[in-house]
């Protein structure tokens, strides 16, 4: 509000200037000059022009006293402006002071820090920094798309990034218990550092053993006293002489204990990542040489290994390790003694890849499994004589769970199609990370709400129960949400992916004074230019709605491309404030870093959408969701940076951007009922959009499939709706017809010629299928009691069906 007024006063105040200075000559040059800035021209090629405009609007322009002055004040900045392109001079009076202030608002980087925002590509993160994304860049990239082995299979025979997510995908709509199980051989575990970085021994002995399942892996980095600050691990591997296979060599003694490793229980070979440290000197080397990651056999002398941990009542194996005094060769090093020190940065570069599909394409999966299932159960399942999905409050839930649906989606087979092109995503790895297993948490919240009771019953009829409780282990792993999003998401981004801060950064650091400057120099003022085009850019594209703003695509979603546009010019502006504001105590202020980490992320996933929906072929039945679904982004994405905005220390600089970023108020709309309406339309009716949606889930029809079962029901119910109409017309309402139950009223309607012999057969069928898929299970207390005392195994029995 208070933004939208200051805007207001600036407005009429400049009105008022203008008036005095000299009208439409003085808003054509000014109009000319903000253009200049919009389109981002280089200092010299601005200050040229700003020349030529200038002297033509000192002759055009009116006469007069306030006019003088004004005209005189603008030739005074073009002087400024000249002198600013005087290289040697800007250097030495505002470059090299700077520079040094610059260096102590940096924030200290440890070498594990700098190894994190080393690891991975940039890609259409980078373009979100920019305040003028290049939809080229992403539209042009291939659609993913599985070959002909891989859609028969959906299973690791040299698969993409792409193929690999389906496949988990298709898991996790079965079970969560598998899907995890599947996940870590085939992401961050010893496979995927051994093809990386193996010895050619270490890769021709271990590779085909884990293909073939001959060797279970896990990997064990977390610990007691080392969790989400995982790089600081107190166990260690120290180089000393011993005993192995008879001979006397020198080796690694290591001391660990370990926790939450998942497949430790059965695993045969660790993945152990440990700081490693070589007090004699019998390398030649450093004493502290850093984490270091090693294979270790199971059965090791000194490894303790196979309790297990109870994951939530979830049969998943997991379970901690202990290593006391285990003596190991150094080749048992991945990659050997070469690669000793560089563990950390081996985990952070393949996290970027592992991280964008195992546990986002776990999610989506359990998330189209559910949409998929509460689509058609809400369709079956009738309340008030009406299926629970037609009343509004319902409508909503399910419209917002396959609006999410479509984003995960989105955002998880656009990026392994990135993948597979050859980047490899951190920030996007961290974004999806975070956003696409919340999502899928709020997806599992709504379809327990819709299923009401037959969600919260436990036993083989409960489709639902398990994953919803398994849902805060993919919250906690692979980094915990609560630290993704606080203090990775932009903590990375904004380094990685700003134009200008990484060369900042790195000219500031030089050792080379000179050089250091020079480079500098460059990069910060074409920073300012940057960052004043995109305070323009973000004041303009507001003002106007971003209306004016080149889109790649014609038709109903032209708005949303030039919406990012805009919120990517407001973020550019409102990052750059920040960051010269507080330097590095952002990084401290995490429910700032936060916020703006929320709207990059809404940006790239709005952005995945477009591309997803491009990829798909535009096709018209899914606008309703890719509407609903880039609204929602976009509005979260106003209302993080107004958030932003409103908790900003400095309160004349949150105003002044109030003013350039909202200077109509906070005018995006949240999508609306009526699209909420035709959204939950195409999930509760047997669409092709409903499909496509959950494609790639397990939905076979099959005694024990829930989700077959459901599809097969929902068809039935569209199918035998006239029936039921019929029934309601000409039975109910004419007295005809008046038991309360379904086999009562079918039996009426035939007696009274309503229906045929087959069509009350039909009916009575389908009240059978729908009385079974609603049924929960019910214990003798005695099998309860036997629960209560469970172990995982006996958890495992009870619930192998339903997990
Ligand atoms: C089921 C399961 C399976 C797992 N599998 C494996 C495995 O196979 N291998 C392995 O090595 N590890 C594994 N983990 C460990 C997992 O990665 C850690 O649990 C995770 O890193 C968090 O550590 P923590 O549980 O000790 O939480 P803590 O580090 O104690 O954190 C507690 C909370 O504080 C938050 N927090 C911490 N620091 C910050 C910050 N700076 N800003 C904001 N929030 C912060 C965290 O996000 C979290 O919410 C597994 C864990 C579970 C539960």
């Amino acid at each position: 509000m208070l933004g939208a007024i200051v805007s207001l006063l600036l407005v009429v105040a400049a009105a008022y200037a203008v008036t005095q200075v000299g009208g439409v000559i003085t808003l054509l040059f000014i109009a000319a000059v903000l253009f200049l800035a919009y389109r981002r021209l280089s200092l010299l090629a601005f200050t040229t022009t700003f020349t030529v405009l200038l002297a033509a609007y000192t002759v055009l322009g009116a006469g007069g006293a306030p006019a003088g002055i004004w005209k005189g004040f603008l030739w005074l900045l073009l002087a400024g402006l000249w002198l600013l392109n005087v290289r040697p001079l800007r250097k030495q009076l505002i470059t090299r002071p700077f520079m040094k202030t610059y260096l102590k608002l940096l924030p200290t980087m440890s070498q594990t820090e700098k190894e994190a925002l080393d690891a991975g590509t940039v890609w259409w993160d980078g373009e979100l920094f920019t305040g003028a994304p290049r939809w080229s860049k992403l539209l042009s990239a291939k659609a993913p798309k599985l070959s002909a082995a891989e859609a028969a299979f959906l299973g690791g025979l040299e698969f993409s990034a792409y193929a690999h997510s389906c496949v988990l995908a298709k898991i996790s709509s079965r079970s969560a218990t598998t899907s995890s199980t599947v996940a870590v051989p085939n992401s961050l575990g010893p496979a995927e550092l051994l093809n990386h970085y193996g010895t050619e021994e270490q890769k021709s002995y271990y590779l085909p053993r884990l293909a073939r399942g001959e060797e279970v892996p896990c990997f064990a980095l977390t610990g007691p006293r080392a969790g989400s600050d995982a790089s600081s691990i107190p166990d260690t591997g120290v180089v000393c002489r011993g005993t192995w296979q008879g001979r006397e060599i020198i080796g690694l003694k290591l001391n660990f204990s370990k926790r939450y490793i998942t497949l430790a229980p059965v695993a045969t070979v660790i993945g152990l990542a440990f700081r490693m440290f070589d007090p004699e000197k019998l390398l030649g080397g450093k004493t502290d040489i850093g984490i270091t990651c090693a294979l270790i056999p199971r059965n090791t002398p000194g490894v303790t290994i196979g309790r297990r941990h109870f994951p939530l009542n979830v049969p998943f194996q997991n379970g901690p390790i202990q290593g006391r005094d285990v003596f190991v060769p150094l080749d048992f090093i991945i990659g050997g003694s070469k690669m000793a020190g560089s563990g950390w940065r081996m985990l952070v570069e393949q996290l970027s890849v592992g991280r964008c599909i195992s546990l986002p394409s776990n999610a989506t999966g359990a998330a189209k499994a559910a949409v998929w299932a509460t689509g058609a159960y809400a369709r079956i399942r009738s309340q008030f004589n009406t299926p629970v999905g037609r009343f509004e409050g319902v409508e909503a839930v399910i419209a917002r769970m396959a609006g999410l649906t479509y984003i995960m989606d989105a955002a998880r087979s656009v990026t392994a199609g990135a993948i597979d092109g050859g980047e490899k995503p951190s920030v996007p790895s961290a974004m999806l990370k975070y956003h696409v297993t919340e999502m899928g948490r709020q997806v599992a919240n709504d379809a327990m709400d819709v299923h009401g009771g037959k969600g919260i019953c436990l036993g083989p009829r409960n489709y639902l129960g398990r994953g919803y409780q398994i849902v805060p282990v993919a919250i906690t792993v692979e980094g915990a949400n609560l630290l993704t999003r606080n203090l990775i998401i932009f903590g990375q981004g904004a380094v990685r992916c700003h134009p200008f801060v990484l060369r900042e950064m790195a000219a500031a650091r030089n050792p080379d004074r000179a050089a250091g400057v020079e480079e500098f120099d460059g990069a910060l003022f074409a920073h300012i230019c940057f960052s004043i085009s995109n305070a323009v850019r973000s004041f303009i594209m507001a003002l106007t709605h971003a209306r004016f703003t080149r889109a790649p695509v014609e038709g109903p979603t032209a708005r949303y491309y030039q919406h990012i546009v805009r919120f990517s010019a407001s973020f550019a502006f409102a990052v750059d404030v920040a960051m010269l504001a507080l330097g590095g105590y952002l990084k401290k202020k995490e429910s700032l870093s936060a916020r703006l980490g929320d709207v990059l992320s809404c940006m790239y996933l709005a952005s995945m959408v477009l591309k997803h929906h491009e990829n798909q072929g535009r096709l018209e039945e899914d606008l309703p969701i890719v509407e609903w679904a880039c609204r929602s982004l976009l509005y979260h994405a106003q209302e993080q940076l107004h958030g932003f905005l409103r908790n900003f220390g400095n309160r004349l600089l949150a105003l002044a951007m109030r003013a350039l970023i909202f200077p109509r108020g906070r005018v995006y709309s949240a999508p609306d009922d009526r699209l909420g309406h035709k959204l939950a339309g195409l999930v509760i009716n047997p669409t092709e959009a409903r499909e496509r949606l959950s494609q790639y889930i397990y939905w076979t029809l099959e005694p024990t499939n829930p989700l077959g079962l459901l599809q097969e029901a929902l068809l039935l119910a569209v199918q035998l709706e006239p029936l039921e109409k019929r029934i309601r017309v000409e039975g109910v309402k004419t007295g005809k017809v008046t038991a309360l139950d379904p086999p009562g009223r079918i039996q009426q309607a035939l007696a009274a010629g309503i229906v045929s012999e087959t069509e009350a057969a039909a009916l009575r069928e389908y009240d059978r299928k729908v009385m079974e898929l609603i049924h929960v299970d019910d214990f003798d207390p005695r099998e309860l009691g036997a629960l209560a005392a469970a172990t995982p195994e006996s958890a495992a029995r009870s619930s192998a069906h339903v997990a």
